[in-house]
């Protein structure tokens, strides 16, 4: 069985904070909490090869909404030790703006992506400015284009990635969140993407407040906890303690090489 390395790339962050209400359906508005950050991972697969999961925001158009970018996703990439334009894969866990902001850094990847996302961000729902908002125009046509391109390949729920990552969808947040379960040396992770923002999502069952679907949303949180053999094998998307619950590839990464394949830090 392989054993892959698994790594999140903090690429940014929320330096204003939100409101509570911003970061749970029901939350008060009044109360300022931390912000999120934004991550994309990356596995490192028993044979060396570098395998990108999500692109992350393009960095002008997630300045104007507050967003703070840290690192060039693609650069990130770099700093782990890999070529950008040698990464022969790239999976997109959903198609929202903060997933899928930077195809083009990855000339020569094929794309993997889920069927029903791809259906949805192309279909109906996406007629109502509330439906389509968080999918950006742009990052959408370029993965249509990859269709086109012979460089998509579309994945199923509970399907084989590649031997030891597999994809499931945990629909709520969009319509075809995928999850990835990935099998490293402290047993498989699951990389939960934007299916959980937050811990407390998983801890508390407090619904995060952008969602298509806040019942199936719930109910996915639910399927994930039953999957997961303890709660430090599920990853949220958005949360900051996941930099301070993991260790840091080397000193000179703190705060933005995390390891998910090693065992959370003491405390
Ligand atoms: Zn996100």
């Amino acid at each position: 069985m392989p054993i892959h390395e698994l790594y999140a790339i903090r690429y940014g962050y929320h330096p204003d904070g939100h409101t509570d209400a911003e970061m749970a359906f029901g939350g008060d508005p009044t109360v300022r909490v931390e912000g999120m950050d934004f991550f994309i991972w990356l596995i490192v697969t028993d044979q060396g090869k570098p395998i990108v999961v999500d692109t992350g925001f393009f960095p002008g158009l997630a300045e104007r909404i507050g967003h703070a970018p840290l690192i060039n996703p693609a650069d990130g990439v770099r700093m782990a030790g890999f070529d950008p334009a040698a990464v022969q894969d790239v999976i997109i866990t959903h198609a929202h703006y903060d997933h899928t902001g930077n195809l083009g850094d990855f000339p020569n990847a094929r794309f993997h992506m889920g069927a029903t996302e791809m259906a949805s961000v192309t279909g109906p729902l996406m007629t109502h400015p509330a439906t389509r908002a968080g999918f950006g125009k742009r990052d959408v046509k370029t993965l249509v284009g990859f269709v086109y391109e012979d460089r998509m390949r579309f994945l199923d729920d509970e399907d084989e990635v590649f031997p030891g990552i597999r994809s499931f969808i945990l629909p709520g947040h969009t319509t075809g969140q995928l999850a990835l379960e990935v099998d490293t040396a402290r047993g498989p992770v699951i990389v939960a993407s934007d299916a959980v923002h937050l811990y407390s999502e998983l801890e508390t069952e407090r619904p995060f407040p952008v969602f298509h679907d806040m019942g199936a949303m719930i109910m996915s949180y639910r399927k994930l906890k039953a999957r997961a053999a303890r709660p430090d094998l599920i990853v949220p998307g958005h949360d900051a303690d996941v930099t301070r619950r993991y260790p840091a590839l080397a000193p000179e990464f703190e705060g933005k090489i995390i390891r998910l394949d090693r065992a959370p830090l003491a405390g």
